[in-house]
């Protein structure tokens, strides 16, 4: 059978255009190399950007008790404390319960789902695509990689390799906190920041970014580096001290780059993070690859209807993708370079806490509108 879209990656973005392509009667297959519902390492705030569009695609947001986040804590690694209202906010919910809700809504609305299916091969030829995967092969029309950071299609495809110097790993846990609903708390340490909000099930998501280099310089050992890193913030040492950790072990990723990536790439439609990822700390990667999956699915819709050629989809695609989000992802990395230096982060820290518009204004540089 010869599907008219195949995505590879079933996070955000792939569900996400998976189920708009479903709606509108066309054949679409996603390959997700994982099993639903599963944990990702994520701070699990996702900003209202991208809350309408959600509901309007199916997903009962309103009805489903999520901690709503308005206010944003941000703490410098010697203690210095800004504290500032959002103008667009957040709302808290788990990877494990999003991912997996969207999963079964792409079901069934049709979506061909293969999940434990990792794609090995994507080729072009004579305007057909050829799917490679471990449990067997398929043929598309189009192929989108929402893949997320990084995957092994990265060196299939030839993509310039987006693993550089400079590389960062991610840690989260799921724990219990005295802490309120409404708030998201950003504490920095030493080359790094952690996460700290509300998401669904009455518990918290903690979640990291910590420089490679950090976890190198203690030995490999998680534990040593959050005591004799993360815990010189004085906010991280109270957590880490007073809360209540629901895993046996914190779940976590490494080699994660910034590097600059491309849209469209051997004639496949990136989206999310597998077309560029901003710096946690903005808090809006997810709504990012939510509404790039809308930007493409007009595009798409449009090539199929005959409106445009595959040359047009891929330069209008890649036109748009950037408009959007590439000078975000800027100013996101900006802001990360800025919070990783930890003299720079006291001072900066000290500063914006006496002039919160323009902190406002900083965040907004990150943010888009809802779509
Ligand atoms: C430490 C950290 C904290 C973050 N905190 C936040 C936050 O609080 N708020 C926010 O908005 N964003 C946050 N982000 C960013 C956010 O997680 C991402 O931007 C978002 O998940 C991107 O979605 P995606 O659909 O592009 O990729 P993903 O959600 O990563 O999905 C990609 C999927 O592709 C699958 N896959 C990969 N390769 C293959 C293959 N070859 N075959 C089949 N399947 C494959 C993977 O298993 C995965 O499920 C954070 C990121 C990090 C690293």
């Amino acid at each position: 059978m010869k599907y008219d879209v195949a995505i590879v990656g079933g996070g955000l973005a792939g569900l996400c255009l998976a189920i708009q392509l479903a709606d509108t009667n066309f054949k679409v297959v996603l390959f997700e190399k994982e099993s639903y519902p599963f944990h990702k390492v994520c701070g699990e705030y996702v900003s209202m950007e991208s809350y309408p569009f959600l509901e309007k695609l199916g997903l009962p947001l309103s009805s489903m008790n999520l901690p709503m986040i308005t206010h944003l804590k941000v703490s410098a690694p010697d203690g210095k404390l800004l504290e500032q209202t959002l103008d667009l906010g957040g709302f808290g919910i788990s990877r494990y319960t999003l991912d997996n809700s969207l999963a079964a809504l792409a079901i069934k609305k049709g979506v061909h789902l293969k999940t434990l299916t990792k794609v090995t091969e994507v080729q072009f030829e004579e305007d057909t695509f050829a799917i490679k995967t471990a449990q067997g092969n398929y043929q598309a029309r189009l192929v989108c990689g929402a893949y997320g950071k990084r995957s092994v299609l990265d060196q299939q495809l030839k993509r310039p390799r987006a693993i550089t110097k400079k590389n960062y790993i991610g840690v989260k846990y799921h724990i219990k906190l005295n802490f309120p609903d409404d708030v998201i708390e950003l504490h920095n340490f030493k080359n790094g920041y952690c996460g700290i909000s509300k998401v669904d099930g009455d518990k918290y998501c903690m979640c990291y970014l910590s420089d490679a280099q950090n976890l190198k310089d203690h030995r490999n050992d998680i534990k040593i580096m959050e005591e004799k890193v993360l815990m010189q913030n004085p906010f991280l040492a109270k957590y880490f001290k007073e809360a209540i950790f629901l895993y046996s072990s914190p779940l976590t990723i490494s080699q994660i780059s910034f590097a600059k990536k491309s849209a469209v790439h051997n004639h496949v439609l990136m989206m999310g993070d597998a077309a560029g990822n901003i710096a946690p700390l903005c808090g809006n990667g997810m709504s990012m690859a939510i509404h790039a999956s809308k930007l493409a699915f007009d595009l798409i819709a449009r090539y199929f209807n005959g409106e445009i050629s595959r040359t047009q989809l891929e330069k209008h695609y890649e036109v748009i993708w950037n408009k959007h989000f590439a000078q975000r992802i800027g100013a996101g990395a900006f802001l990360q370079h800025t919070f990783g230096k930890e003299k720079l982060t006291n001072l900066s820290v000290g500063l914006l806490s006496k002039f919160p518009k323009i902190t406002s204004s900083l965040i907004s540089m990150t943010h888009g509108k809802p779509f």
